[in-house]
């Protein structure tokens, strides 16, 4: 007999106390009656998605949660946002994660973000497209995804993703030359064209008409394309081999979406989720109960709760996991009584007290026919500590998942 399963990941939920909020966690502080009720008849535990201390990549962390060990797998950031932004890759193709960012004359960056610019982002991308590289056999491509991303394509031989970043990660630092990280002419070649991308994307951009306006109206101009996390695409058994199930992704955000794709997960789109703050939660639930009729597995992904973590905001953290848990109750409400198992976990932990990822291991829970119930009333970090699913690691929730479902295979006779 074989079952269906939802699996909802909230990225960077998990949080620690906050002193600020007697010493609750968002997810502690949240109103969440349907994960609270799930976590109750189902089973909880808490998960080290990479390994206890680890902080991870959202890239890194979706890998696991898949069931691929990031450490044999991982070729780097920007070929899985290539993927997802729908780009399609060649091997040896080069792929870099980019941001529209602000800096001053000097290069010394003022907002990495370019002030969260959104579409007005995409009327300057033919700008950039003219810009002309001077490296023999190498052409590019370059996209905007959402909000202040885009993703910059290498193609041609002999290149290398062992090249460093031109993004300097911090406010009031220079815009970086990057370097090769390796010997050899493809580490060299790449690291060439980048940095002539780099200073060529602020000779394009800093008098661009969607700046000018940007100035005016006192907002940070976009006048750099700092670039990021070199990546090619990695080898491996996707999913419907690997599991035997026929699996699909409703994902915004281009880096997860191009892991999704990347282990072959057919992607569902669903025009009213943004990948920001403002995403439609209920969208999102009834496009993963349609998509359970023709796939086995679904996978519900929800990066608000990482936004609300990295900019710090205790409140707007505990209002999206409410959001997320009215999303889980529209598809409790639909599956109850049914044949559908459902997840829910983070693929890391970002306080919002950090600002930033870290190791701490985040909670989960797992419900359907059969499972133990564990009785902790409530979902949070602290219930999970004491649940009856122990502490497993990243890959582990996908197995469990799949031996709940039906799909796996026995180990030996
Ligand atoms: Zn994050």
């Amino acid at each position: 007999m074989k079952f269906k399963g939802i699996m909802v990941i909230c990225d960077g939920m998990g949080d620690r106390p906050h002193p600020g909020h007697g010493g609750k966690t968002p997810l502690e502080a949240a109103e969440t009656p349907f994960m609270d009720r799930l976590a109750d008849q189902g089973i909880v535990g808490f998960m080290d998605v990479i390994s206890p201390g680890i902080p991870p990549g959202s890239d890194v962390a979706h890998l696991s949660l898949f069931g691929y060990d990031p450490y044999e797998y991982y070729t780097g950031r920007g070929g899985f946002e290539a993927v997802g932004a729908g780009l399609t890759l060649s091997p040896g193709d080069v792929a870099f994660r980019c941001n529209f960012a602000s800096v001053k004359e000097d290069f010394t960056v003022m907002d990495r973000r370019a002030g969260r610019i959104r579409e007005e982002a995409e009327k300057m991308v033919p700008a950039i497209r003219e810009i002309k590289l001077d490296v023999e056999g190498l052409t590019y491509e370059f996209h905007h995804t959402v909000e202040h991303r885009g993703v910059l394509v290498l193609h041609g031989d002999n290149l290398s993703r062992q090249v460093s970043d031109t993004d300097p990660h911090k406010v009031g630092e220079r815009v970086l030359r990057s370097a090769p990280l390796e010997e050899g002419v493809a580490a060299e070649r790449t690291a060439e064209a980048l940095n002539q991308f780099t200073l060529k994307s602020y000779e394009v951009l800093r008098n661009h008409p969607v700046n000018l306006n940007r100035i005016k109206q006192g907002k940070p101009p976009a006048n750099i394309i700092l670039s990021r996390g070199a990546g090619t695409l990695p080898k491996l058994q996707p999913i419907p081999q690997k599991y035997g199930v026929k699996a699909s992704a409703i994902a915004a955000v281009a880096l997860v979406r191009g892991v999704c794709k990347v282990v072959g997960m057919d992607l569902i789109d669903v025009p009213s989720a943004t990948g920001g703050l403002d995403t439609d939660y209920s969208a999102k639930a009834e496009a993963a109960l349609r998509s359970l009729k023709e796939n086995d597995l679904t996978i519900l992904h929800v990066k608000a709760t990482d936004v609300a973590s990295h900019d710090g905001d205790f409140e707007m953290k505990r209002h999206v996991i409410e959001k997320i848990d009215d999303m889980v109750g529209t598809i409790f409400r639909n599956v109850k009584g049914s044949d559908v198992y459902v997840a829910v976990t983070a693929d890391h932990t970002t306080p919002v007290t950090v600002r930033d990822h870290t190791g701490d291991p985040v909670p989960f829970l797992l419900w359907g026919p059969g499972t133990l119930r564990s009785g902790v009333g409530r979902f949070c970090e602290r219930t999970a500590r004491n649940g009856n699913a122990g502490r497993i690691r990243g890959p582990d929730l996908i197995h469990e998942l799949m031996n709940y479902m039906g799909f796996s295979q026995k180990f030996g006779f």
